[in-house]
């Protein structure tokens, strides 16, 4: 049957391909060592699910208004004003089905064909698929290993056009594993200022910053910031709770109304009792975040100085999120057991293949010459998994 053109044009996750890949290999009983989870192996701390099971039993599975329960966006505001200094009321945020469909959904609620969005590069696999199903392109902006794949101020600068309309800000950064330094946004923001290009700040690792790493949100930078900025962050990093698909959107309020009309469309509200468990999560002392936030970075230490050892690859420490992104091109244009590897594609399905270890090939980030590998699992595992790509390069 037809699909349309639209559709067709949209390839699907590389993460979760390769995710699905190494699982499917597990069920058939093979040893593979997957470095290709974009998510948190803790499980949902028990208080949040508690509180999602006395809300099922309270009755709360009814509809909810469009932007969220009025609690839950209370709590928002009270979040980011605590954590971010940032001041938006109830009606400036909106809750949604995860970060993603935030994403997804401010992309088509302000962008129009001929809009152009700057998309520093490495960059999230969804972002430039969800600026093309808005109608708009992407102008990619290429960063540097030896700037740790950050865009500087000029690099912003060269990007802009008459056709600007959006510059996308992740930090940290997804599959980057680095996090902009508060000097280093603002000079971004710097090159910003006396435009009407708008920020979307993506924050949804902010919990996940290591070494002496500060974390500050785009917004708060100045009231210049505040207002261009639309910050998205959400529930499935920080409190490990992806399955749960709950984020949100805090920005000018015109804007969020205009994601409300087309949420009222399209999803309707978040789950109910999911909103409930997330007031919880978010009220509630954030000590559990706080212990994994520390295993992670004891985890990319170890896993940074690992790559770093192995002859060809290339490896900047993570500051921020739970991801390596190592560049692997010194291994480009040889062969590796009888394989070819003429990039990150190569690279990746050979090394699932051969050595049973999932990375994410870097292709569909923007960056050929790199792989991502999450350190979302266990000590072992990362051990038993480096141990495997240092023998099967080498080889
Ligand atoms: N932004 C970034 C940078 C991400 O890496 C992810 C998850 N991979 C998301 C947003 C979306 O997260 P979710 O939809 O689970 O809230």
């Amino acid at each position: 049957m037809k699909v349309s053109k639209r559709a067709a044009s949209v390839p699907p996750s590389a993460t979760m391909a390769v995710s699905a890949r190494a699982k499917q290999m597990k069920a058939e009983g093979v040893d593979v060592i997957s470095f290709g989870a974009g998510e948190p192996d803790f499980d949902t701390p028990d208080y949040i699910k508690e509180a999602a099971i006395k809300a099922l039993k309270a009755g709360k599975t009814k509809y909810t208004a469009t932007p969220g329960i009025l609690p839950l966006r209370q709590a928002i505001a009270a979040k980011l004003k605590k954590e971010n200094g940032l001041d938006y009321t109830p009606e400036q945020i909106i809750v949604n089905v995860g970060a993603k469909h935030s994403v997804y959904e401010l992309m088509q609620a302000v962008l129009d064909e001929c809009d152009e969005v700057i998309l520093p590069c490495p960059y999230w696999v969804t972002y430039p698929e969800t600026i093309k199903l808005a109608g708009a392109t992407a102008k990619v902006v290429k960063t540097e290993l030896s700037n740790s794949y950050k865009m500087t101020p000029k690099q912003l600068e060269g990007a802009i056009s008459k056709k600007t309309v959006m510059v996308l800000i992740n930090s940290p950064n997804n599959p980057g594993g680095f996090c902009y330094t508060p000097d280093e946004l603002k000079a971004l923001a710097k090159v910003l200022e006396g435009t009407d290009i708008m920020v979307l700040s993506d924050e949804i690792y902010e919990k996940l910053v290591y070494g002496d790493t500060k974390f500050v949100s785009f917004a708060s930078l100045s009231e210049d910031a505040f207002s261009r900025t639309i910050t998205i962050n959400g529930f499935s990093k920080a409190f490990a709770m992806t399955g749960w698909r709950l984020g949100y959107t805090a920005g000018p309020v015109e804007v969020i109304k205009a994601m409300g009309r087309l949420q009222s469309h399209m999803t309707q509200n978040a789950v109910a009792f999911v909103q409930e468990a997330a007031v919880a999560a978010m009220t509630e002392p954030a000590g559990e975040v706080e212990k994994m936030r520390v295993e992670f970075e004891k985890r990319g230490k170890y896993m940074a100085e690992r790559l770093n050892g192995i002859e060809g690859v290339k490896c900047v420490e993570p500051t921020g999120a739970f991801y390596c992104f190592p560049d692997v091109s010194g291994n480009f244009g040889r062969g590796i057991s009888g394989v070819k590897i003429n990039g990150s594609m190569d690279l990746a399905s050979a090394l699932l293949e051969q050595a049973k270890v999932a990375v994410v090939p870097g292709e569909p980030f923007g960056c050929d010459n790199n792989v991502r590998l999450s350190f979302a699992c266990s000590r072992e595992q990362i051990k038993e998994g480096l141990d495997r790509i240092e023998k099967w390069l080498s080889s």
